[in-house]
């Protein structure tokens, strides 16, 4: 068996092994990417770009089926539905092909293709495919970075469905939108997909199993959102789904409905969106004497993105901690630059935190989520609120639906955070999501500038009730006009 030694090798090419690579080559000339399956990253290929692709045309469908109330008529509207997924498909090849194509940059002796597992703490053994006669190498390196990433996690339930089974992977694949579909788990990618589906013409139904509804928290809005998605497509988030049986050509789901009656209907497919689970349990870690928690996951400082040995980092969708782009971005950038410089490791800087959901209406967190809060400051904060249902620009748009809420430390003013269902949520979210990093207080909020009529002066709303329920500065009349009406 071939053996190679290297600084640093980093196990994964998605977002967060490529970042970490261009980070560890400023500090050593001797990096190693290795991958196992394909070049062109999880976001590009099957999450946050084709799934973005899919919701751009059911929104242009929903659009279309929605002017009657401005006095439009446009007529029957029709989907294509094999036209939609071919603009899925093309779109996303073409965003593909541009991170394949910074590969490409990358050193060829640089790359390695295969599956790595540790063999100890310092070396990996990268598994060659058997349709590639290389044979297996061994990487002997003095530091390492586990950028794995994470995959669907599937119920032993769901798989009874056999052929009739997609997740995100297969799904962007289909030739044309389905007729039907039953998506299981009504997470973040559940209702993204469910909706945008159902929006183009496909029978949905969504089924949850505890309650919860995306990333949302405050029960109030998530009754809200459960609702509104109900007005659109069945939703149901306690959902008793007694037995499935794959007929073929469909699969037929018993489940009772919410008054307790059993019903049996068939679908074309189950889309299993029911979590993802990080890569690392073929990894080898036994191998090693990394300290793993209960999920089997390497325990690691958030900061430094070091485990517990200090020569080995982990970043982005692996660790478990924040599935999100914008962070695996951020953690590779950590982990390569501490795995080059080592061993001289920092700590860098963290983002406020900031999620957004692509439903309609959008979901959005931001900074301290109510479950902190209410975890780490009980009796500290005050809630502000407002309702987008009468908002003045959210209301002209037909857009009027919808629940802010945000969050301050009494006697302070810190602005903490805030969770909101509602209209234009990823601007909103920026805003707000800056006022946390920015350390801004409710005051300081209020005096920056509104115009008018945005739906912004919602936010305005939701922040002057804030500064109300901590008690600082004047009280304001209810329908206060200095903004113009509607805000
Ligand atoms: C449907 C969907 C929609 C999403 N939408 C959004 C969104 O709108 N916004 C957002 O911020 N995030 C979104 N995400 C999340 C985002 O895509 C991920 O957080 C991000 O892509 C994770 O990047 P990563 O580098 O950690 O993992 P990946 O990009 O998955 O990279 C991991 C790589 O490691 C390789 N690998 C695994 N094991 C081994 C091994 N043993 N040896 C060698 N190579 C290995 C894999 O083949 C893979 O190429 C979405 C995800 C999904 C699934």
């Amino acid at each position: 068996m071939n053996t190679r030694q290297v600084d640093v090798a980093i196990i994964g090419t998605g977002t967060a092994g490529m970042v970490a690579y261009r980070a560890a080559k400023k500090y050593s000339q001797d990096v190693v990417v290795i991958e196992a399956a394909h070049y062109g990253t999880t976001c590009a290929r099957v999450g946050c770009m084709p799934s973005k692709l899919l919701i751009a045309a059911a929104e242009a469908a929903h659009s279309a089926e929605s002017t009657e109330q401005f006095g439009v008529n446009v007529g029957a509207i029709s989907i294509d539905r094999k036209a939609v997924m071919k603009r899925v498909q093309a779109e996303r090849d073409r965003f593909v092909g541009f991170v394949i194509d910074s590969v490409e940059d990358f050193a060829e002796a640089d790359k390695v293709f295969g599956f790595a597992q540790f063999l100890d703490d310092n070396r990996l053994v990268v598994k060659s495919a058997p349709s590639n006669n290389a044979g297996d190498l061994i990487i002997q390196a003095k530091r390492i970075v586990i950028a794995t990433g994470s995959t669907p996690f599937v119920p032993e339930i769901l798989k009874s469905a056999g052929n009739r089974l997609i997740t995100n992977d297969d799904v962007f694949e289909l030739e044309q939108v389905p007729e039907s579909v039953a998506v299981f788990g009504p997470g973040v990618i559940g209702l993204e997909l469910g909706q945008a589906l159902s929006r183009l013409g496909a029978r949905v139904k969504v089924f949850g199993r505890s309650g919860s509804i995306a990333t949302i928290q405050d029960e109030q809005i998530r009754d809200y959102a459960e609702q509104t998605f109900n007005q659109e497509f069945y939703l149901d988030s306690n959902a008793k789904v007694e037995a499935l049986e794959n007929k073929g050509q469909t699969i037929s789901v018993n489940y009772r409905d919410k008054k307790g009656e059993l019903v049996n209907e068939e679908f074309e497919y189950i889309l299993a969106a029911t979590g993802r689970k990080a890569n690392v349990a073929n990894l080898g870690l036994h191998n090693t004497n990394l300290k793993l928690n209960s999920k089997g996951v390497p325990e690691f400082d958030p900061f430094s993105m070091q485990t517990s040995l200090e020569h080995i980092f982990i970043a982005g969708d692996a660790n478990n901690e924040i599935p999100l782009l914008h962070e695996a971005a951020d953690e590779g950038k950590i982990a390569g630059t501490n795995a080059g410089r080592f061993p001289d490791v920092r700590a860098e800087m963290r983002r406020a935190p900031l999620s957004v959901v692509f439903t309609d209406p959008q979901i959005a967190s931001v900074g301290m989520s109510l479950n902190q809060l209410q975890a780490d400051m009980p009796d500290c904060y005050a809630v502000g609120e407002v309702s987008f249902e009468s908002q003045g620009r959210s209301r002209v748009m037909g857009k009027n639906k919808g629940l802010l809420k945000v969050y301050a430390q009494h006697g302070t003013g810190l602005f903490l955070g805030a969770e909101m269902f509602g209209p234009a949520a990823e601007h909103i979210a920026h805003l707000l999501s800056w006022a946390v990093q920015q350390k801004m207080t409710v005051t300081q909020m209020l005096e920056m500038p509104f115009y008018h009529p945005v739906i912004e002066e919602g936010v305005r709303t939701a922040i002057r009730d804030l500064s109300k329920q901590l008690s600082i500065g004047p009280s304001l009349p209810k329908n206060c006009m200095d903004c113009g009406p509607g805000c």
